[in-house]
């Protein structure tokens, strides 16, 4: 197995750009569906022998790939730092978070994907042990996006192969770099041959959820429908992580600095392409101007540039053109419609920098407040009470996460409980993606099932299989076995009459009362 295919399997070939400043990174082949067969083929083969290695042994060639992450961090860093043209800072947390993840689920697989005994539920199943077995998925597909292009694949797949299953990563054609360097790691540390990567469009994709036997897809909400679809045809699980459109919440109660320091981030992080970025904020009208004033102070002291100098600049470049002309489609519109910046609002002419900005007088008729912005832009909206600010924030057809800003804890709580989302940050922003006890998954249009959350992280990725064995020596035969007769027929029904039936008259009640009846 290789993750190079034959030359007659390439179509074609992917030149990789820094956005920034459009220099040649890299350069991936275009993989056809019979070379990704080819890949798959191959993992399936492993996957066996990696199944059977047990989650320990599992555990520590993942913890040798993770002293690898660490000894080439500066290579892996400048790698994403390249075909995306982040900011170092942002860069590093990729691979911090991937180690991290190793950590938590090395020191748990053990725990998490051990058989369970099950209680029997009633005396009837009291005479059997019954185990619930964790069976990996043998090939699973990780399909990922371009904007966390190491930590995305990076955290799918250690998860996955710690579950037992083979891997094969399909990144985005726009940053495949990051995921053919990871997969070069496990190589280099010679693990099994268990990890592939598979590059290019959107047909190398579709071949991958044709072949693996579950696909954990992170990207759009368009293409995860379509992805969806494709898998249920197959009637192989998916999961699928979506795209979002958080709300910030801010009470008048709320500590309006940290607020506009934590949406400050929280909307700009990546450059505003973070799927859980702050996208539209609402602000109880008592603090409207102020908090406006101090969000407007902080965005405009933020440097933007290629960080070319470390930690030179705090907001990096937009992932490639398209996803500039949508930034500047949805200011322009909300222009028109009467908002105004107040800082920003404009490409810079280089690259595909544009400035980070905040837009006021925003209503819900604005496409920078419907849609999925995924750049540098922060729209805000007065509200009059925090009821109106929670109705405005479920007013859309996403539902990933939010954040609240309150002074109040148990307000927090209460408004978070309210809200039609998939998790709720308290005075904080993206920090429930750093609790791996917590599920990271979106609802409504943001998603189908989760990431980590605990042992859900590790199981998602594993069949349950149930098991029952006699707890005593067996008989010839059983009860409900041939041939039927009336009289065990009469038995077992007023056995089970005893056992469901939850009052005395029921239970002894017998409504067979002729033979005609017993037919
Ligand atoms: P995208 O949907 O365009 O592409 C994602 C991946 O799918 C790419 O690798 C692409 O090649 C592949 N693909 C495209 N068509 C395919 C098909 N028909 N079959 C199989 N694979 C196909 O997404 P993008 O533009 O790369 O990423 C941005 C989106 O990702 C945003 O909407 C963002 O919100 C979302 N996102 C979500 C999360 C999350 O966890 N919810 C995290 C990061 C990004």
């Amino acid at each position: 197995m290789s993750v190079a295919p034959q030359s007659t399997q390439v179509q074609d070939a992917i030149d990789v750009r820094n956005p920034g400043n459009g220099t040649l990174v890299g350069s991936v082949p275009v993989l056809s569906p019979e070379a990704v067969l080819d890949v798959v083929t191959g993992l399936r083969a492993e996957q066996v022998a990696w199944e059977a290695l047990g989650p320990r042994q599992r555990a520590r060639w993942l913890r040798i790939y993770r002293d690898w992450l660490l000894d080439n961090e500066a290579a892996l860093v400048a790698t994403v730092q390249a075909e995306t043209g982040k900011p170092l800072a942002e860069a590093e947390l990729e691979v911090m978070l991937i180690c991290d993840v190793i950590n938590y689920y090395s020191d748990r697989a053990t725990k998490f994907l051990s058989t369970e005994r099950i209680r029997p539920h009633g005396i009837l199943t009291a005479v059997k042990v019954l185990r619930k077995v964790y069976r990996p998925q043998p090939v699973v597909g990780v399909i990922t996006p371009w904007n966390f292009p190491m930590m995305i694949p990076g955290v799918d797949s250690v998860t996955a192969l710690l579950a037992g299953a083979a891997v094969l990563i399909k990144p985005s054609e726009v940053t495949p770099l990051s995921a053919v360097a990871l997969v070069r790691g496990w190589r280099e540390i010679g693990a099994p041959d268990v990890f592939a990567c598979v590059t290019g469009f959107g047909p190398t994709g579709a071949a991958v959820v044709d072949t693996v036997d579950m696909v954990q897809f992170t990207g759009s909400t368009a293409t995860g429908r379509s992805i969806a679809v494709r898998a249920a045809q197959r009637l192989i699980p998916c999961c699928v992580e979506l795209g979002g459109k958080d709300p910030a919440l801010v009470l008048a109660d709320a500590n309006l600095e940290r607020a506009a320091n934590g949406i400050a981030w929280g909307g700009l992080l990546n450059a505003g392409q973070a799927c859980v970025s702050v996208e539209r904020v609402y602000v109880e009208a008592g603090v409207h101007d102020e908090f406006v004033a101090l969000l407007t102070e902080k965005v405009r002291a933020l440097r933007q540039g290629g960080d070319e100098q470390p930690f030179t600049a705090d907001v990096g470049a937009l992932a490639n053109d398209g996803q500039l002309q949508i930034v500047k489609r949805q200011v322009a519109d909300a222009l028109e419609r009467g908002a105004t910046v107040a800082v920003g609002g404009s490409a810079t002419g280089v690259g595909t920098y544009f400035e980070p900005t905040v837009i006021t007088g925003v209503d819900h008729s604005m496409e920078c407040v419907r849609d999925e912005s995924f750049g540098p832009i922060i729209p805000v909206i007065k509200v009059a009470d925090v009821d109106e600010a929670i109705r405005l924030a479920n007013d859309s057809e996403y539902g990933l996460s939010a954040t609240v800003w309150t002074g109040s804890r148990r307000r927090g709580l209460d408004v978070a409980r309210k809200l039609e989302v998939g998790a709720v940050n308290v005075n904080d922003a993206v920090a429930n993606l750093f609790c791996f006890g917590l599920p990271h998954g979106g609802w409504k249009t943001s998603g189908l099932g989760s990431r980590l959350g605990g042992a859900h992280g590790l199981r998602k990725y594993c069949r349950q299989q149930a098991i029952t064995v006699p707890r005593v020596p067996t008989l010839t035969s059983e009860l409900l076995w041939y041939p039927y007769s009336r009289k065990r027929a009469t038995t077992v029904a007023r056995v089970l009459r005893l056992l469901v039936a939850r009052n005395p008259r029921r239970r002894t009640t017998n409504n067979f009362k002729t033979e005609g009846d017993l037919k």
